[in-house]
């Protein structure tokens, strides 16, 4: 489709963090994200008890924030759960759903993860929703099957509007956290195969951003933003450290500017 697709790159800071080191590394991915803000889009996921202190830092800055995960649920006997308006009260535009790491071990089918999607979006956020296979199913040459599955139990959950709004993240699960990415060519194979199979259910669903996620750094980040369908990055080590995370993000400006 010839309609321009922005860029993402999104951090997933999983559960690190203090509130020392949060001050010092939202103050300068905002710094430095400012000169960036017409063209990509960044934001951060944060632990949810650093919420209040990534709203008060971030408001009026141009970078968005959001949590890691959210219940299915507005409220009640849930003990330990986050429902989706309590992170909107912090400002949270973004809520990661179904990660591979929540997919492991908090036996996160992907039902559940369909329907925090649907109540993220009922809520106002935009869901980044991952899907990924691991390295026994792409071995086993059953990557399209998992990931098209994975995808699926969204898409048949949501309105065609809903889906609309949703981010997607590719993460190969062998490439978490290893240092060991997909390559450019494994990554938009994966992505194109997951373009088509939007478009399968509605023509509109073709701008859906597709994020690539699997140990991206400022080393590899211009050749994987630079694949067609590839608009952008969830990034977790190097979203810790600023001097990578903006590098990050630079290559997706440069990338944005080049289709
Ligand atoms: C992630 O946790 O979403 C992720 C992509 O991690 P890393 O960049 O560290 O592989």
């Amino acid at each position: 489709m010839a309609e321009q697709r922005v860029k993402w790159v999104i951090g997933n800071w999983k559960m690190h963090g203090r509130l020392a080191e949060n001050a010092a590394l939202l103050q300068a991915v905002a710094d430095g994200a400012a000169a960036m803000a017409d063209a990509i889009r960044i934001g951060v996921c944060v632990p949810t008890p650093y919420l209040a202190q990534t709203q008060a830092l971030l408001s009026g800055k141009s970078l968005a924030w959001g949590v890691q995960d959210i219940s299915t649920y507005t409220h009640g006997a849930y003990t330990g759960e986050v429902a989706a308006e309590m992170a909107c009260e912090f400002g949270a535009t973004l809520a990661i759903v179904g990660h591979s790491e929540r997919r492991a071990y908090h036996a996160e089918s992907s039902e559940l993860v369909a329907s925090k999607a649907r109540r993220a979006l009922q809520a106002g956020l935009t869901p980044i929703v991952c899907i990924g296979e691991t390295l026994e199913e792409r071995e086993a040459g059953t990557t399209e099957a998992v990931v098209g599955a994975q995808l699926d139990a969204v898409l048949n959950l949501l309105s065609v509007e809903e889906a609309q709004r949703i981010v997607i993240a590719y993460e190969p699960v062998w490439a978490i956290g290893t240092g060991r990415s997909a390559t450019a060519e494994q990554a938009q194979e994966v992505h194109a195969f997951l373009r088509a199979r939007l478009v399968q259910k509605d023509a509109s669903l073709a701008c859906v951003a597709l994020l690539y996620g699997g140990s991206v750094k400022p080393e590899n980040a211009q050749v994987l933003f630079g694949q067609a369908d590839i608009d952008g990055g969830l990034i977790g080590g190097a979203s810790l450290k600023s001097e990578d995370f903006l590098a990050i993000c630079e290559q997706a400006k440069v990338a944005s500017h080049a289709h």
